[in-house]
């Protein structure tokens, strides 16, 4: 009779028997149908990002996706507990939707450096100095910093939900680059304020005094993003001349003016999906291009796996079964600051 764990290694071999060797695949089954018996016993839904190592990704998860996606299952769910495989403010997101619920971060430290670039008393100095300007935040912000926003974004609607606010000038948190990316796209100028110690008068990127702004930003940088260089897109180019190249908007304009296509996660695996090229490459987590691999068994992805997230890559399958086995580690937003944020995030989702 074909045991639990076979089947699970059967299915995972079928989608990873390109990617990963069945040594770990046979390891990883075993750990997987564990987590899917805790999910059972809990009332548990897992939440799999599409930065999770292609194991996990392709075993666990009811649901995958971009911080949207998940934002929005998070929001549905009728499951007692959600665990999510992500990071810290993917948590929060899922706690501010969920109050009642169980929330589970399988790694307590799995922060972000965008999250941590700002607080929410730079976002109170900033509304400070521009008295009336709504502001957008980007998800990967804690909670408090989104208890100070008008409207959540991710880099899927970044551009759209910026539109939908039909102000002249905009505050836009935290990430640099895609701020200046989204600026780009909409043809707005973009300034770049400090607030330490505040300045009466707002001043131009240049420091030349200009008023002419339309964008606000914040100089956050997503750790792994910045690191992609022209310089390497230039060197692949020069070793596959006919790669096409897609970068994340965290990526800096330079980045994402010399590669072919620019979207979020979902518009990268969309646009893989949707196209016919010899090779590709995806300037991002180096576990997405595995997982589009896995998805698209005919196309060649190739990786820069020298760039990784630190933080997305401290969640494991076996922190995933201890974290349903030890109820552990459990996300907890106050509830005056809940209330406050989950006004800013509904009002993302309802954009779409
Ligand atoms: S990839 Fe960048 S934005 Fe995403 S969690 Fe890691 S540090 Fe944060």
């Amino acid at each position: 009779m074909t045991s639990a764990i076979d089947k699970m290694y059967t299915s995972m071999q079928a989608k990873l028997s390109r990617i990963v060797p069945d040594v770990e695949l046979r390891y990883k089954a075993g750990i997987a149908v564990e987590i899917n018996k805790l999910k059972v016993k809990r009332n548990a839904v897992i939440l799999g990002h599409n930065y999770m190592e292609p194991a996990l990704f392709h075993s666990i998860p009811d649901f995958t996706g971009d911080s949207l996606d998940l934002s929005r299952k998070a929001a549905e769910t009728d499951k007692d507990v959600i665990v999510f495989c992500g990071v810290r403010f993917m948590a929060e997101t899922a706690k501010i939707l969920n109050p009642s619920k169980t929330v589970l971060l399988p790694a307590a430290k799995a922060g972000c450096s965008l999250a941590e670039s700002i607080t929410a008393a730079d976002v109170i100095a900033l509304k400070a100095k521009f008295p009336g300007v709504p502001v957008v935040t980007y998800v990967n912000t804690y909670a408090d910093v989104k208890a100070e926003s008008d409207i959540c974004c991710t880099s899927s609607n970044a551009a759209a939900v910026v539109a939908s606010l039909h102000a002249e000038t905009v505050i836009f948190l935290p990430d640099e680059y895609l701020a200046k990316n989204v600026a780009r796209e909409t043809g707005k100028h973009i300034i770049f304020p400090s607030i330490h110690p505040p300045v009466k008068e707002a001043q131009g990127e240049d420091g030349n005094g200009e008023l002419d702004y339309q964008l606000i930003g914040w100089r956050g940088r997503c750790e792994v993003h910045e690191k992609f260089t022209v310089g390497d897109i230039e060197t692949v180019r020069a070793q596959f001349p006919d790669v096409v190249i897609l970068a994340h908007p965290e990526c800096s304009p330079e980045v994402t003016t010399a590669a072919d296509f620019s979207g979020s996660t979902n518009a990268m695996i969309r646009y893989v999906q949707q196209s016919k090229a010899p090779h590709y490459l995806l300037l991002t987590e180096c576990a997405m291009g595995d997982n589009v691999a896995a998805a698209n068994p005919e196309k060649d992805m190739l990786r820069l796996c020298m760039v990784r997230c630190p933080h997305m890559n401290m969640i494991t399958m076996e922190d995933t079964r201890d974290a349903l086995k030890f109820n552990r580690y459990i996300i907890e937003v106050p509830e005056h600051i809940r209330v406050r944020a989950q006004r800013a995030v509904e009002r993302m989702i309802q954009i779409g």
